[in-house]
Order: C-alpha cells, then sequence, then structure tokens
C-alpha cells in the first residue's frame, strides 16, 4: 500500500494537491478537517462539540481524531492506500496511526511536507476565507492561533517521521502543477509499487 502523510502548515496547498494525488494513485483521502466539518454539517454531538474548537483554531483531542481514523480505515480495508490530510497533527496521534496501520499489515510509506513561509499563509488563507466561508479562515487572530498550534504541537511530527526515514520536504511555493510534480517525483523515488 501507498500511504502518504501530506504535512504542512494551514494553508500550504494539503487539499489541493491530495485531490491531485488521489486521482493519479488512485488513493482514499482522508481528511480530518472535511470529516470534521461533515460532523457539524449534520449537527451531530460530536460536531458541535468540535465546532467551537475548531472556529477558535484550536486543535480538538486526540480521541475524537484517531477515532475516525479509525473507522475509515476499518472502512476501506481494501483500499490501493491512503492520504492522511491533516492527521496526525500530534504525536499522539502518530503513534497510534502507526498502531492502527500495523493491525491492518501495512505503514506509512513517507510524510511529504510541503513547506510554505507565514506571511504567504496567512495571505493564503484570508483569501480562501472569501470563499470559502470557513469561519476559522476569516480573522487574523484566529489563522495565528491555528499556526501556533501547528508550530507546538504538529512541527514535531517532522521530528518524529525524520526518526523513521520517512520525511520529505517539498517546496509549496510555486504553480499548482509544479507543486505536484515535485510530489510525485519524491513518491516515485521512495515507492515501488508490489
Ligand atoms: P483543517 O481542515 O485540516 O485545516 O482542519 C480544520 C480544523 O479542524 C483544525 O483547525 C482543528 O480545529 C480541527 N482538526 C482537523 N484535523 C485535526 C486533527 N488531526 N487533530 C485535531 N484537530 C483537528
Amino acid at each position: 500500500m501507498l500511504n502518504i502523510v501530506l504535512f504542512g502548515p494551514p494553508g500550504a496547498g494539503k487539499g489541493t494537491q491530495s485531490e491531485k494525488l488521489i486521482t493519479k494513485y488512485n488513493l482514499i483521502h482522508l481528511s480530518t478537517g472535511d470529516l470534521l466539518r461533515s460532523e457539524i454539517a449534520q449537527k451531530t454531538e460530536l460536531g458541535m462539540k468540535a465546532k467551537t474548537l475548531m472556529d477558535n483554531g484550536d486543535l480538538v483531542p486526540d480521541d475524537v481524531v484517531i477515532g475516525m481514523i479509525r473507522s475509515k480505515l476499518n472502512s476501506n480495508n481494501q483500499a490501493k492506500g491512503f492520504i492522511f490530510d491533516g492527521f496526525p497533527r500530534t504525536t499522539a496521534q502518530a503513534q497510534a496511526l502507526d498502531e492502527l496501520l500495523s493491525e491492518m499489515n501495512t505503514q506509512i510509506t513517507c510524510m511529504l511536507a510541503l513547506e510554505v513561509d507565514n506571511e504567504e499563509l496567512t495571505k493564503r488563507l484570508l483569501l480562501r476565507g472569501k470563499d470559502s466561508g470557513r469561519a476559522d479562515d476569516q480573522n487574523e487572530e484566529i489563522i495565528r492561533n491555528r499556526v501556533k498550534e501547528y508550530n507546538n504541537k504538529t512541527a514535531p511530527l517532522k521530528d518524529y517521521y525524520t526518526a523513521q526515514k520517512k520525511f520529505y520536504a517539498v517546496n509549496g511555493i510555486g504553480s499548482i502543477d509544479e507543486i505536484f510534480n515535485s510530489l510525485c517525483q519524491k513518491v516515485e523515488n521512495i515507492y515501488i509499487p508490489s
């Protein structure tokens, strides 16, 4: 299986690049942000609890997102592979993901990190906020909190995957296709289909 963790701060382009990668490599896209937004749209209890945290740019508790990923992995056990987009975001989530995949006799192939500087990120998120209607993209204070959460809790995952020799950085500035080609080059250097 080809199992990719797409990594990068909010606004790095993970959603856009995930869409292209799933088509090219026939993978299942697992975005915890999208799963949570769908819970909110359906007004479930989980969604209502997550909404306040998400609207402030805070992370949702680990057990909530791990539970959602567990159920998606179980219901897609015939997949060729997965793209994890916005997950894991903490070391506890990364450890849980390793365990879940090992129960399926598979593992993470690589973490691909989209690198974009802070100024460009804020610009992109405020622009996205105009179209996406996402509450957490609308205001600079919330965006700054999301970036802070990322730097404190998520950025250390670089070390987690580096220790496993699975970390690969890609320049996240350029055209969508340029960035996509860089990601594909990495995948093809690393992954040999069985
Ligand atoms: P995203 O769409 O990935 O930018 O996620 C939007 C928001 O959903 C984040 O700011 C968090 O509040 C929440 N969220 C998404 N994925 C996770 C995760 N893996 N762990 C904790 N919170 C998450």
